[in-house]
């Protein structure tokens, strides 16, 4: 079954720039660019208690999408998810179906650290919703990952818990699109419950099955035939090569400067 989700949610007043995506590059432009405007956003009191704008980071041209609760205290040192506990372990089950997270996009329903790590509430989750609906409209993945109850509710849009969801792939309308979700528990929930870490184990050792199904048909899609350009061919530019994750343990760095290149923040591009 196809389910829309995500259109009843109302917009922000200030909309964020909405142009169709024609390649990587454009791509990764547009994404620094919505970053550039989520890194000063005072939309919700979280910005008033944080230290950095968590945006996500990863592979700007993914197939394969995480989107994670909210930041840490880690995370709001560095202004990276998933840089603590919970993203090792994340990072170990990546390792175990061959991914690396240079090849996959990570994100947050709220991209800045509730206090003392308290749940988000649901005005900071609906406040920063443009946010990652922007980020899934220009990635344009093939496959997200929600991780844990709060990302799961919010892309479903129904209340339905993880227990009952988790490894349980469906097709979803996410804006204009159509993507595979596929609900699993949250990293952090596994830390300490050696049951949980089997089913996430299990649930995460079938995503390479979901991404070898390719997209899922897309609305309104129609067999055209694309016209050759009249023209000289330009040819598309050379992608850039992604810089490679710290080796090490991350949990003590300092945060990345921001304002020298939004691309530092964004992690991997
Ligand atoms: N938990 C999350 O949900 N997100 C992070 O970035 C880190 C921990």
């Amino acid at each position: 079954m196809v389910t829309a989700s995500w259109r009843r949610i109302p917009r922000l007043a200030r909309p964020l720039a909405c142009t169709s995506v024609t390649s990587a590059t454009e791509r990764r432009e547009q994404l620094k660019a919505v970053y550039e405007q989520a890194r000063d956003c005072t939309r919700c009191p979280l910005h008033q208690t944080r230290t950095t704008v968590v945006f996500g980071s990863g592979n700007a041209d993914a197939e394969l999408m995480f989107i994670g609760e909210a930041p840490g205290a880690n995370e709001d040192k560095q202004g990276l998810p998933f840089v603590g506990q919970a993203g090792k372990l994340l990072e170990k089950l990546l390792g175990e179906i061959g991914l690396e997270r240079s090849q996959v996009f990570i994100a947050n329903t709220v991209k800045c650290r509730p206090p003392n790590n308290r749940d988000p509430h649901p005005n900071e989750i609906e406040a920063c919703n443009e946010y990652l609906r922007r980020q899934v409209e220009l990635i344009e993945p093939t496959v997200i990952c929600t991780l844990g109850n709060f990302s799961t509710k919010l892309l479903r849009g129904d209340t339905t818990g993880i227990s009952r969801l988790h490894g349980q792939p469906e097709v979803r309308i996410l804006g204009a699109r159509a993507v595979r979700l596929y609900p699993l528990y949250h990293p952090a929930a596994a830390l300490y419950t050696p049951r949980t870490l089997e089913l996430l184990r299990a649930d995460f050792h079938r995503i390479p099955e979901l991404l070898a199904l390719g997209a899922p048909e897309q609305p309104g899609a129609v067999d055209e035939e694309v016209p050759e350009p009249a023209g000289e061919e330009i040819p598309e530019p050379a992608e850039q090569p992604a810089a490679a994750e710290p080796a090490d343990g991350t949990a003590d760095e300092p945060a990345a400067d921001p304002a020298a290149d939004p691309a530092a923040q964004l992690g991997l591009f």
